[in-house]
């Protein structure tokens, strides 16, 4: 009988232990692979773990916002909250043997490819060595604070914190408190802490669309229900991904001008005030920015110790900000909830491709990849959640069709035994002027400044078609899409023996 030859399968490094990482460490952990997830803070869970400020909750719904492969009846409402998701995201880990793969406070700071070894050699903070066959980021958009440069900030004396660093340390109790940022985040802590707060100062620079959160509890019957017939759960769960599969983004659709009509009849039933309704009143379609929902954003800003400041603000002083009106606010705690740097996408790390390029410098234009996935130059690198993968439903099923991908990748360059494998400029091109040729019309060009467009107005971090679409994309690795590259003799060798 003749023996085949054993067929390496490509070792895998992993970039952040969030969402992305643990779904990918799943499906490796299953078909045995060799991986290892850097992650830099001490635990799993990613921007789960980041954010823990007050009233932190997803505003996807729970049966959606979870892993196909590990669906959880015991959601115990309908937008799951900060500490339930990290617990699932965690249990996610410890189920499926992912978490000893999981090497914390190691942030990795530069990723070499060495064009001869056909590796991937990465460098950590501390300065440690690895490397991998394959590299895979798992870090999305939402992980690098944005904090503004705003004159005089450093001389604030009072405690300053992001939303994204919440500092549990300070109390806020009886404090004067300014919070400047009116997005996603903001909406969620500022009605959480103004009935603890003595003052609360909201800055807003532009207002946004609020329409309201359908929500509530499950109760102990659904639950019990959802465990003991798993077909309703997924029901209920393919129910909700159908709803944003309906979704559209064409500004001058019906649903863009009703959403936007419900947004406005229903400032105009939660504020009286005509002055304050006027300062909350977008120019902008509904989606231009991220669509909100909140129930309690709106009476919050109706509250006698929160004030909501539209004027622009000029300085940071060593006690609070000066406004262009000329007016000085005091405070004792400045919370920015100024977002991230969505559209830098792996800004913290130095990533060298094929030849010594780079790719922050292949991205000057705005970050773009195949399928959000793959970049031409840089072999055997994967992203998740990378550039024009957002917006469309919920990330972690996104995510779902982004490992199975790398999975069918990871297979095939299994099968090919040695090299790597790069997907053909001209492909990532045509897909990439597709993409932003699919943007002319959408609400994300609709007027209004978001994190989804970089300066030349290039939209990167949304994906102009449905999330079903994208999953069919998904299913198989296009292997004539992508070239494949060889290394040295020896490593060539090394591969076929090891
Ligand atoms: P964001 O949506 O980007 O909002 C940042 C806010 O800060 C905006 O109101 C922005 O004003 C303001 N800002 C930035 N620089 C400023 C400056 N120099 N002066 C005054 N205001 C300034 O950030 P985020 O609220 O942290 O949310 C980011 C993303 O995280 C969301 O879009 C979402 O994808 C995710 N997120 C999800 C959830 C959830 O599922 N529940 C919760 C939180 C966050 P402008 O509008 O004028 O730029």
């Amino acid at each position: 009988m003749m023996l085949r030859p054993t067929r390496r399968r490509p070792s895998v490094a992993i970039l952040g232990a969030g969402a992305g990482g643990i779904a990918l460490g799943v499906a490796l952990s299953r078909a045995g692979y060799d991986y290892t997830i850097y992650e830099k803070s001490d635990g799993v869970g990613g921007t789960w773990r980041d954010n823990t400020y007050p009233g932190a909750r997803c505003d996807v719904p729970s049966h959606l916002y979870s892993f196909s492969f590990a669906l959880n009846p015991w959601w115990s409402h309908t937008y799951a909250s900060q500490p339930e998701i990290l617990a699932y995201l965690e249990r996610c880990a410890d189920q499926f043997g992912v978490r000893p793969h999981v090497r914390t406070n190691t942030a990795i700071s530069e990723a070499r490819w060495l064009d001869l070894d056909q590796q991937w050699e990465l460098r950590s903070e501390s300065d440690e060595v690895f490397r991998a066959d394959v590299l895979v980021s798992g870090l999305g958009m939402l992980n690098v604070p944005s904090i503004p440069d705003i004159p005089g900030a450093s001389q604030f004396r009072g405690r300053v914190f992001h939303s994204s660093r919440w500092d549990h340390d300070v109390s806020l109790e009886g404090k004067r408190v300014a919070s400047i940022g009116t997005g996603a985040s903001a909406i969620q802590y500022v009605p959480a802490i103004a009935p603890v707060v003595e003052h609360l100062d909201v800055f807003q620079r532009t207002p946004i669309w609020i329409t309201p959160r359908i929500e509530g509890p499950f109760t102990p019957t659904q639950q019990q229900r959802f465990a003991r017939v798993p077909f309703a759960a997924r029901l209920h769960r393919w129910k909700i991904w159908w709803s944003y599969e309906r979704a559209t983004f064409a500004t001058d659709s019906d649903q863009t001008r009703m959403q936007t009509d419900l947004a406005r009849s229903y400032l105009e039933r939660k504020i009286d005030d005509a002055e304050l309704r006027a300062k909350l009143t977008p120019d902008f379609p509904v989606g231009c920015k991220r669509p909100l929902i909140s129930r309690d954003w709106l009476p919050a800003l109706t509250r006698p110790n929160v004030q909501l400041v539209t004027e622009r603000i000029c300085e940071i002083t060593e006690t609070g900000i000066r406004t262009a009106d000329g007016e000085h606010h005091d405070f004792d705690v400045l919370i920015y909830g100024t977002g991230f740097k969505a559209n830098e996408y792996l800004s913290t790390i130095d990533i060298r491709g094929r030849g010594g390029r780079r790719l922050h410098d292949d991205w000057r234009d705005g970050a773009e990849a195949y399928l959000g996935l793959t970049v031409p130059g840089y072999p055997n690198l994967f992203l998740l959640y990378g550039p024009n993968t957002n917006g469309v439903n919920s990330i972690l099923f996104m995510h779902e069709a982004q490992v199975h991908y790398v999975m069918s990748a990871l297979r095939s360059l299994t099968r090919h035994g040695r090299g790597a494998l790069e997907v053909k400029p001209r492909v990532a091109r045509r897909y990439n002027d597709r993409i932003q040729a699919a943007m002319g019309g959408t609400v994300w060009t609709a007027g209004c400044d978001n994190y989804f467009r970089v300066p030349s107005g290039k939209v990167v971090t949304q994906l102009p078609y449905s999330g079903g679409r994208y999953w069919l994309r998904t299913r198989i690795f296009d292997r004539w899409r992508y070239r494949s590259t060889r290394g040295s003799p020896e490593q060539a060798r090394g591969r076929r023996t090891r």
